[in-house]
């Protein structure tokens, strides 16, 4: 007997129909002999619907912020896993399993305070373990808890991963599945590269990268969690038939996230690359013949610290004339903001102009085997030039290297690469 957190994501439970395969899910576990409890997301779609209406919204007269009251819109938004987990229960009982809702505060599920973007500060395992022990699977409503003004707090997008990693690791659950729209976790979007090959096993470091740099089959806290607290996560369907065989052995049908060690332990050679993950959520801004000499950097990145602005890729060349560019990125989201920061500094800074664009796409190269091997970087920028593609900007790391390019040729750069590397199925 094992004891299961089980994650069903958006695409999982988008109507009654896939609720109800979910339920099949739920039950083949139960029926193995196995403690069960279910995490759930909204519908497909649900939350942006949510969030669209909340945006619509006029704002408080006489509020200073352009931005809407964080609670309320946690509120809102809440709401679209409090709809599946009931119907969820509902599904399950109907099959004869003894299962019941429970929303975020009930567990209670306690967050900090940060609104739209909260972060799990607690959850006491002995809520859920009691289910257990009534022989009740719990379906708890994802992506939401309590903040401690005592109202409802989400997690920000794509929360339900972290949700369901929190409550295995607080109920030392033996493993946490995470179904979803794909059988695993691949060596680059599937939607996208056609040729892209599922992987058995990924190391919870190469895991973080991918999420972190655009992967968004996992949501970048909840591979954070699994590593931290050692959750053997899984990531694997829910599209599939509950019954067929191979769904009884998760090993087989799914991608495990796991220590480094454990990989390495099942391989003969190391692979160099793991995968490649794209982001379109970046923007390049450009400042141009800023004077250069000591100080300049604080000018410019001091200001957008202080307007909570996360600046990623920075680029800077030595100059010749006295004058330099100053390249970096911000998430797209923040673009104008920036832009308008730095023309506020204008007179600290002394620069001729500041220009950028969105229509950019950071695309990343990472592998825990990097570390031990040169010419990865060289290898992607022969593959580029090739095509005539312009890197804008690098970065690097131990284990990846990003480059910035004109997001018109994405999937111009990520296929070659992806064959370059020996990635293709
Ligand atoms: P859910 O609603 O179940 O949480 P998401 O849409 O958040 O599902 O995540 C699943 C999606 O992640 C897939 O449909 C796939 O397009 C995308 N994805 C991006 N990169 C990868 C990758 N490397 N491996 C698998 N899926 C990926
Ligand atoms: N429903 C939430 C979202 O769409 C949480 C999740 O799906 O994980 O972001
Ligand atoms: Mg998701």
């Amino acid at each position: 007997m094992a004891r299961i957190v089980m994650k069903f994501g958006g695409t999982s439970v988008a109507d009654i129909a896939r609720i109800r395969n979910v339920a099949r899910h739920v039950k083949r576990e139960v029926d193995a002999g196995h403690e069960v409890a279910v995490v759930v997301s909204a519908m497909a779609g649900k939350t942006n619907e949510l969030v669209g209406w909340v945006q619509g919204m006029p704002k408080a007269t006489g509020a200073s912020s352009p931005f809407f009251d964080a609670r309320e819109y946690d509120a809102i938004v809440a709401s679209g896993e409090q709809v599946t987990s009931g119907l969820l229960a509902i599904a399950l009982q109907s099959m004869g399993v003894n299962a019941r809702s429970w929303q975020g505060w009930q567990i209670p599920i306690k967050t900090d305070g940060a609104h739209g973007a909260a972060r799990i500060t607690d959850i006491d395992g002995s809520f859920l373990i009691k289910r257990f022990g009534e022989g009740q699977v719990a379906v708890v409503a994802g992506f939401q808890g309590i903040a401690p003004d005592n109202r409802i707090s989400t997690l920000g997008r794509g929360g339900s991963d972290t949700s369901a990693v929190a409550i295995a690791a607080a109920v030392k659950a033996d493993r946490c599945d995470i179904y979803t729209d794909v059988d695993g976790v691949y060596t680059t979007d599937p939607r996208v590269v056609p040729k892209a090959k599922r992987l058995d096993r990924i190391a919870f470091e190469e895991m973080l990268e991918m999420a972190s740099l655009g992967a968004k089959v996992l949501q970048v806290r909840s591979v954070e969690l699994a590593m931290v607290h050692n959750v053997r996560t899984f990531v694997r369907s829910s599209l599939v038939d509950p019954e067929a065989p191979e769904m009884a052995n998760v090993e087989k049908a799914g991608t495990l996230i796991c220590d480094e060690e454990e990989i390495v332990a099942t391989q003969m050679e190391q692979q160099v690359v793991t995968g490649i993950a794209f982001s379109k959520d970046e923007a390049q801004v450009s400042i141009r013949r800023v004077a250069d000499k000591p100080g300049i950097a604080a000018a410019v990145f001091g200001p957008l610290a202080e307007a909570h602005i996360n600046v990623d890729m920075i680029v800077q060349n030595v100059s010749a004339d006295g004058f330099t560019d100053i390249t970096f990125t911000v998430p797209n989201a923040d673009f104008e903001r920036a832009k308008a920061v730095i023309e506020t500094a204008k007179g600290a800074i002394d620069f001729h102009d500041v220009e950028g664009s969105t229509d950019v796409t950071k695309v990343s190269v990472i592998g825990i085997g990097m570390r031990s091997h040169a010419g990865v970087a060289a290898k992607a920028f022969e593959a580029l030039a090739a095509r005539g593609i312009n890197i804008r900007a690098i970065t690097t790391s131990e284990i990846k290297i990003s480059f910035l390019i004109d997001a018109a040729y994405t999937e111009l750069a990520v296929r070659p690469l992806h064959s370059l590397y020996g990635l293709d199925s």
